[in-house]
């Protein structure tokens, strides 16, 4: 197998979110995002010059905010262009008040398909309180400026905000519909660990969103997304035909994907970790392995002066990336095929399979679709999650 999704992680954004715990820092100077820009422009040169990303496919500009990048975003996305001649999609992810309507015109020209917009709700007060630095009219302003671009537009949406009521979560969903974009992600908020939001609860500031009331927001969102024709295609993924993204598609199918910069995530099969090992440093590990799961820790960057880049590495047997597949594959409407819970037979035992598959069907969170012969998450395994996952996951334990 080869590497057939790329990630490349932008750590900076103008102003940290009150919920946020994603690795981003905000931006200290224009010298830092140069310094950041050519770092990783000719670390991506370099993979190129190897034929490493021949075979990509999909690439994703993630963050923090790669839209903080302003004019040097563009330069980027060529050079990931250059890289990966295979290219099917490529998404920078971007936030309303850095997407001009001149660099959304100027990524699309770059080679960028796809823009991911962090709108989270279309609410001012809600916004103000998340500690986002856009507003309502900048996000509507934004989104038609990608579409105007031609690029394909995804936002997210948050519920469990600070004074969001039912009304007002209905409303967001009205303007998103009416945005007219083509994929639309909803999630709850969840107070993380060390962020302003938990120093909040703690103080008795805030209170800890309301699961009840985020449970209805979810299922509001799915009943409203689907009549206006949008396919649930993932736990919290919603697209119109033919807009699902490919590159989140291809973390749950189990292909081999590379992530460049710190806390960047990387999943390689045995043959292609074995062919990057040397170049980033990494252990030689036993032969039962046949995936590894890569998480960067530090700012380095391979093909860079000095010491390399650090990461921590979980290292999967056969039976657990079978497990694993099976319980990824669950994250989509679309489920499993036959022949991936064939292969998990003759890896893990038909017997075990069998009995997890009967066990899900049993507790109503998954179905054969005979006609697709596929294996597919139920309404109620799509509520419940978490044990479906893990009626999958403990497969990979004899
Ligand atoms: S814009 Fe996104 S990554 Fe940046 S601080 Fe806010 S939530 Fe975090």
């Amino acid at each position: 197998m080869a590497i057939e999704a790329l990630y490349v992680h932008v750590p900076y954004c103008q102003a940290k979110c009150r919920y946020c715990d994603f690795d981003s820092v905000a931006c200290r100077s224009k010298e830092e995002l140069d310094e950041y820009t050519a770092g990783m422009s000719a670390c991506i040169e370099a993979f190129a010059r190897r034929g490493d990303l021949v075979a990509c496919l999909t690439a994703y500009l993630g963050g923090g905010t790669p839209t903080l990048l302003g004019e040097r975003l563009p330069g980027l996305v060529e050079k990931i262009r250059d890289a990966a001649p295979s290219l099917r999609e490529l998404t920078c992810e971007a936030n309303p008040e850095s997407l001009t309507r001149e660099l959304a015109y100027a990524l699309c020209d770059a080679g960028a398909t796809r823009i991911s917009l962090g709108v989270q709700a279309f609410d001012d007060t809600e916004l103000s309180e998340l500690g986002r630095i856009h507003t309502s009219a900048r996000a509507h302003a934004a989104i038609e400026a990608a579409r105007d671009a031609g690029l394909d537009v995804s936002i997210d949406l948050m519920c469990g905000i600070p004074l969001q009521t039912t009304e007002s979560w209905g409303a967001t969903l009205d303007e998103a519909v009416a945005s007219g974009v083509g994929h639309i992600s909803v999630y709850p908020l969840t107070v993380e660990e060390g962020t302003p939001f938990d120093r909040m609860c703690a103080a008795g500031e805030l209170d800890e969103p309301d699961e009840d009331f985020q449970a209805w927001c979810m299922d509001e969102a799915r009943r409203a997304l689907v009549s206006a024709g949008y396919h649930p295609y993932e736990v919290a993924s919603y697209a119109r035909p033919g807009k699902e993204c490919q590159h989140n598609v291809a973390y749950w199918t189990g292909v081999s994907y590379l992530g460049l910069g710190r806390s960047a995530a990387s999943m390689l099969d045995r043959e292609t970790y074995d062919g990057l090992r040397d170049l980033l440093g990494l252990d030689k590990v036993p032969g039962e392995v046949r995936r590894v799961r890569i998480s960067q820790k530090t700012d380095a960057l391979p093909f860079g002066q000095g010491a390399g880049p650090a990461y921590d590495c979980e290292l999967l047997t056969e039976r657990e990336a079978a497990a694993e597949d099976l319980m990824l594959g669950m994250r989509m409407t679309r489920g499993v095929p036959a022949d991936l819970i064939d292969r998990a037979r003759a890896v893990v035992g038909a017997d075990a399979v069998d009995a997890a598959l009967a066990r899900a069907v049993s507790e109503g969170l998954a179905l054969w679709v005979e006609q697709d012969a596929r294996f597919c998450p139920t309404e109620r395994g799509w509520l419940m999650g978490n044990e479906l996952f893990g009626i999958m996951w403990d497969l990979a334990c004899p």
